[in-house]
């Protein structure tokens, strides 16, 4: 006889793995199946092990960089097998350790394929054969794939995607990054630091399209410091492998040479084609429709996280879990506005945003008023030589209200948190207590200027 839980969830990934630790919490009885290792993509191959090497790349710059502070360190050099070593024993330990947070909520880990034959029983399919469980809810967090560009695919040696380009054996001496997406701005800085010649090639006209225009050129003026070669509203036509280096062939008959070339130009959502086919599930291409109560068109049925496509994002996933999750245990939530999700990028410098972008206000109609910041003139910044960046602060003049925040700088993937949480706020900042000297005292100040009330600014005339 079938085992009966509560919920089923299918993929051990920050959708899934919340999803289930959220209904056993609420009093559910939880089976979780996950095929490969726990924490999908984010810990195993995504955001874990790359920030693990963004650290040491970040290690090495500032030990080259030490004469400025007065330090004198002669021979920093990169120990690649150390640097892989290190990220390898992160994501092992956090993989350990997340098993171990699942079972302690008594949640049952089946691993196996995960696959739906009907809307209320999973087949788990291993190695050591078939099992098949029951419950009356079933959640689906069954993640994404890179992209695959069919005129020069995925080998896994020369043309490799973001899970390759984490374990590289050695460091290449020269690497094509097709796509200046988040992913594209995050390895090339890795690389670049460690001395490889990086090329990247954005097929739109700026790096990471989808930020304000100001911060593509604040990051490609540090990326060209930094080594890297920025080509915008470029499309790649072909890359020839007969010879090493490889050559990728751009459109306007420029020829790149690269060791390796890492297509960085999406995801896309998964979902078992058997599960879509048994449960007939409305797709919207390979991602699974919801609503926003991230409910399927199957009824008991729901999907979060990258299978989705909303947001790609570890913590859009978190998001809905936590909606699918009460809503699949007896309970009633609505996801919440998708602009509010902070998106943040770990590039040097760091990319940080949340909320509307001016050029997003304008399309609505919306009056604004931009405050800016800058951390050459923050203090603690200065200290720690850390002085590139701007915060810019969107207010809504009408409605006198902060629409959105966009951050280039030091840490501002951490400040943007406390941006989200001021959005749509209407405590005056100036009551609101930043320590100083520190350097969220530009996300401070850049909302006072938005509301004309700096303190540290001079009058505008
Ligand atoms: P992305 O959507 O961020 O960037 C892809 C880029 O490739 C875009 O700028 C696009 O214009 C460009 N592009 C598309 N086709 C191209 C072509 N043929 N030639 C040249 N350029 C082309 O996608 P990604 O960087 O691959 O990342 C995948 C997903 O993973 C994203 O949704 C991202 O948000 C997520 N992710 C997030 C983080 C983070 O939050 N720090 C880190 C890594 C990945």
């Amino acid at each position: 006889m079938a085992e009966k839980f509560d919920v089923i969830v299918i993929g051990g990934g920050p959708g899934g793995y919340a999803a289930a630790i959220r209904c056993a919490q609420r009093g559910a009885t939880v089976a979780l199946v996950e095929k490969a290792s726990m924490g999908g993509t984010c810990l195993n191959v995504g955001c874990i092990p790359s920030k693990a090497l963004l650290a040491s790349a970040h290690t090495l710059l500032r030990a080259k960089h030490a004469a400025v502070m007065g330090i004198d360190i002669t021979g920093a050099t990169p120990n690649w097998a150390k640097i892989q070593q290190r990220k390898n024993m992160i994501v092992q330990s956090f993989v350990k350790g997340l098993g171990g947070l699942v079972q302690a909520n008594k949640v049952k880990i089946f691993t196996g394929r995960g696959i739906c034959t009907s809307q209320t029983t999973v087949k788990v399919e291993s190695p050591a054969g078939a099992t098949e469980i029951e419950a009356s809810k079933i959640i689906l967090a069954t993640g994404s794939e890179a992209i695959n560009i069919p005129a020069f695919p995925f080998d896994g040696q020369t043309i490799i995607s973001s899970t390759e380009a984490l374990s590289l054996s050695a460091i290449p001496a020269s690497m094509a990054v097709i796509g200046g997406g988040v992913i594209g701005c995050e390895m090339a800085c890795v690389y670049a630091a460690m001395g490889t010649k990086v090329t990247i090639i954005e097929a739109l006209s700026q790096l990471l399209p989808k930020e304000e225009p100001w911060i593509a050129r604040i990051l490609a003026a540090e990326f060209k410091k930094l080594g890297i070669e920025t080509l915008v509203g470029q499309a790649v036509q072909s890359v020839d492998k007969s010879s090493s280096p490889a050559k990728v062939m751009l459109a306007n008959g420029q020829a790149i040479e690269a060791e390796k070339v890492l297509v960085a130009v999406g995801r896309k959502a998964i979902c078992d084609g058997e599960t879509v086919a048994n449960l007939k599930l409305e797709m919207n291409r390979s991602a699974v429709k919801i609503n926003n109560r991230m409910e399927t068109n199957v009824p008991g049925v729901y999907a979060i996280g990258d299978a989705v496509a909303t947001t790609y994002l570890a913590h859009g996933a978190f998001a809905e879990a936590e909606i699918a999750a009460v809503n699949a245990t007896g309970g009633s939530e609505q996801m919440y506005d998708y602009e509010l999700i902070p998106r943040a990028v770990y590039s040097f410098p760091e990319v940080a945003s949340v909320g509307l972008t001016e050029a997003q206000c304008a399309a609505k109609n919306i009056a604004v008023r931009v405050g800016k910041s800058y951390f050459r003139t923050n203090g603690r910044a200065a200290g720690e030589n850390e002085t590139v960046g701007e915060v810019h602060v969107i207010r809504d003049t009408a409605a006198n209200k902060v629409l959105g925040v966009s951050m280039v700088g030091p840490a501002v993937t951490e400040l943007i948190g406390a941006a989200r949480a001021m959005l749509g706020s209407s405590e005056h900042i100036e009551h609101v207590m930043f320590p100083h000297p520190t350097v969220s005292e530009v996300l401070r100040e850049s909302w006072e200027d938005a509301f004309g009330v700096s303190l540290h600014a001079p009058p505008k005339v």
